[in-house]
């Protein structure tokens, strides 16, 4: 066995009940496309491949990525960075995503997945509790933001249950919690509008949405697409932010 690393935040599971209950929650089955990113020492990658399911490995660490290839034969195995690997690669899918994250790469990859998500149907995540809670937080709460609009209006987007720390090996200093997210397949235009947005909206939270969107939208337009301007921006459901950047990316081209 290896010893941990940090930098590749590396937490095994440990706890075979929880590694069930995660099983039992992502169900895969004979032929499904699966993807597992981080296999690690290989928790969730047996009952993965005893599915039957056809699975692809992505694992950064090259000690681990050596002995999964040794273990699991029959599986795919990328030995690469998750971030710079290029999902095209293994054709068009439809992919299920499963991981235990490291939690420093989970937003970007998560906005990776979000912009090839064609390729995807769903996706089952450990992530760190505080972000999944971020996640699926509704408007008018605090945890609401920019990631809870981008994550609803890119997936359906599910908390199944919180794991704590002692499941791992060694133990993280936060708690865990695995989320389902199930790819929408609505479009949405301009990503690079809504974010804009997005942060100016946020980054004002304690405005009204009338001064927080002053340079994007007048007062009159806020009215038409049925924003209340004196609303705070956390107080708009993850549509009336499109509607709002749709809005804007119309009147700008
Ligand atoms: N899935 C295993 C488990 O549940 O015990 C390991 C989980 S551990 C939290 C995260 C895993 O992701 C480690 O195996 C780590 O080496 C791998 N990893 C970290 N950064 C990665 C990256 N950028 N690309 C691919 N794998 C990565």
């Amino acid at each position: 066995m290896t010893v941990p690393r940090k930098r590749f935040g590396q937490n095994f599971l440990r706890d075979t009940n929880v590694i069930s209950r995660i099983l039992s929650n992502i169900a895969p089955a004979k032929n499904q496309l699966v993807i597992e990113i981080g296999p690690g020492q290989g928790a969730l990658t047996a009952g993965l491949v005893s599915s039957g399911c056809d699975l692809t490995l992505i694992e950064i660490d090259r000690n681990l990525a050596d002995s999964l290839g040794t273990i699991f034969p029959s599986s795919r195995l990328i030995n690469e960075d998750v971030l710079t690997f290029d999902f095209a690669e293994l054709g068009e899918g439809p992919f299920r995503v499963v991981g235990n994250l490291p939690y420093n790469i989970s937003t970007p990859l998560l906005f990776k997945l979000f912009a090839d998500r064609a390729r995807f149907t769903d996706m089952h995540f450990m992530l760190q509790s505080e972000v999944v809670n971020r996640m699926t937080a509704k408007p008018s709460t605090r945890a609401y933001g920019r990631l809870s609009v981008m994550v609803q209006l890119y997936s359906e987007v599910e908390k199944l249950f919180e794991v704590p720390p002692e499941a791992f090996l060694p133990k993280p200093k936060v708690r865990s919690a695995i989320v389902r997210l199930k790819i929408r397949d609505h479009s949405i235009e301009k990503p690079a509008r809504l974010e804009e947005v997005l942060k100016t909206a946020f980054s004002a939270r304690r405005k009204t949405v009338r001064n927080a969107l002053r340079k994007l939208l007048k007062e009159n337009e806020l009215i038409e697409l049925g924003i209340n301007p004196s609303w705070r921006p956390e107080n708009l459901t993850p549509e009336q932010f499109m509607v709002c950047a749709s809005f804007i990316e119309e009147k700008t081209t």
